[in-house]
């Protein structure tokens, strides 16, 4: 386990000592490096996914000699900005191998790490308002069950006894019908994740170096041998992209394009209030998914703004179709305030699947393409990014998301799966 390496640990013991002797012996989480002139491995983006695989390749595979470069601070990208969702009922089977992987990871996640990551398995609901809705999420449900994910069918009773704060009228615009719910889903505390795989790799020796951009790379017979930075060059034959909305930025500059698309998916918080929602709710219909935080805000998230940006602010017509719809479906938050709302630039791919493999260079590898739904992907993407960079060779999950499929066509088209229900 990471902890046992260079770190006290965290446990009630430490924090007791700690009160008693004035809150003295604490030591930084992690050390912000100045770059050496060269590494064995490279990880570009300092979010949840970069982190996490200089973790996994330090820890999984030996390799200690590595730096994540970020070209702001760690965690300052879409994981410290989205909405915290963790889930894996997506339809396919490769997708979900995938997700579900990731999710078996999270559970162990705050052990592993010592670094409590606040995982809440409390459910998650999506809920339908018509009947060709809930023959679609029938067929979706079924197909979920024969892949192993633990979801199932809700009328519209067991919904409002899950949920009663719903709105229960049967001639709103939306009434509820039914729904559909994965027991194992729910939400962690995205910073935290970010924080404890840094917490960890630094244990295992990796150079976390922020406020260091990659403005391009050193490549000679076709194989990556370097990046350039706002902190010097730096040498390496092995190097991973994990910059999520700006990925096809990073690739432009080493020569080759991705069929990416970024825009701004957004999120907001009320103010807080008293627990009144122990489950994740989601509405594909009307673009809306609500939690309470433990702080108790809510945290509400919706669709993509609807054309390509880098602005991490959003619209506000975006905003407002957002909290209408949040309100139809929960009319008793019409009198709360809106304390905060924020944007990330999400990278999305034709099939709204993620890219993860290698490029055409050889030595650079990518994970990226996770769209609006990368969180809960953390530990794997972290996993296949790290196996990728250790081996060369794909991990069997990684290998259906190949950039390839773009090529032969063997698209993994999680479109209704990927929905909103980030
Ligand atoms: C509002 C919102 C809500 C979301 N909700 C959910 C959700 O509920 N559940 C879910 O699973 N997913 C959700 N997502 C998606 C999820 O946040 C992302 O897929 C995930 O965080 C991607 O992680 P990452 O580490 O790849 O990217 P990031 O955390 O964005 O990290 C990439 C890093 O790369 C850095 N970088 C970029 N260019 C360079 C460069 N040239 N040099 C050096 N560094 C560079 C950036 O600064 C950034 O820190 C949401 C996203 C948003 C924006």
């Amino acid at each position: 386990m990471a902890e046992s390496i260079g770190k006290p640990r965290y446990s009630a013991l430490t924090l007791l000592r700690e009160g008693l002797a004035g809150q003295k012996g604490w030591t930084p989480a992690w050390q912000d490096r100045d770059p050496k002139a060269g590494y064995e491995a490279v990880v570009v983006g300092g979010g949840g996914h970069g982190l996490a695989t200089a973790y996994y390749l330090a820890r999984n595979h030996g390799i200690r000699d590595i730096a994540v470069l970020e070209k702001g601070w760690i965690g300052g990208g879409n994981t410290g900005r989205n909405t915290t969702v963790v889930r894996s009922n997506y339809f396919f089977p490769e997708s979900a191998a995938l997700y579900d992987h990731s999710g078996r990871l999270y559970e162990g996640l705050s052990r592993e790490l010592n670094y409590n990551i606040m995982l809440s398995q409390r459910g998650m609901i999506e809920v339908f308002h018509s009947e060709p809705e809930m023959e679609l999420m029938a067929r979706m449900t079924n197909a979920m069950r024969v892949n192993g994910i633990d979801v199932d069918i809700l009328d519209r009773r067991e919904v409002l006894e899950m949920v009663p704060i719903l709105n229960h009228s049967e001639d709103c615009r939306w009434p509820i019908l039914g729904g559909m719910i994965q027991h194992r889903a729910g939400i962690a505390r995205h910073d935290a994740v970010a924080w404890g795989y840094a917490r960890a790799a630094d244990s295992l020796g990796v150079h976390i170096i922020q406020d260091c951009e990659v403005t391009g790379f050193r490549i000679a017979g076709g194989r990556v041998r370097g990046l350039e930075t706002t902190k010097g060059v730096i040498a390496s034959d092995r190097v991973g992209l994990a910059t999520a909305g700006h990925s096809s930025v990073l690739a432009a500059r080493a020569g080759f394009e991705l069929p990416l698309q970024s825009y701004t998916l957004q999120a907001m918080v009320s103010e807080p209030i008293k627990p009144c929602l122990d489950r994740v709710v989601a509405s594909l219909s009307m673009g809306v998914y609500v939690s309470q935080s433990d702080k108790g805000e809510l945290v509400i998230g919706g669709g993509l703004d609807r054309y390509p940006s880098y602005a991490q602010r959003g619209f506000l017509s975006m905003t407002r179709l957002v909290i209408g719809s949040l309100l139809e479906l929960f009319p008793s938050f019409a009198t709360l305030k809106l304390m905060r709302q924020w944007g990330g630039i999400v990278d999305v791919a034709p099939d709204s699947s993620p890219i993860i493999g290698p490029t055409p260079v050889e030595g650079l590898f990518l994970d990226c393409g996770w769209g609006t739904g990368g969180f809960k992907a953390i530990p794997v993407g972290g996993t296949l990014l790290a196996h990728l960079l250790a081996t060369g060779a794909h991990h069997p999950l990684s290998r259906p998301f190949d950039l390839s499929r773009f090529e032969t066509g063997q698209l993994v088209d999680e479109a209704a799966s990927a929905g909103i229900a980030h």
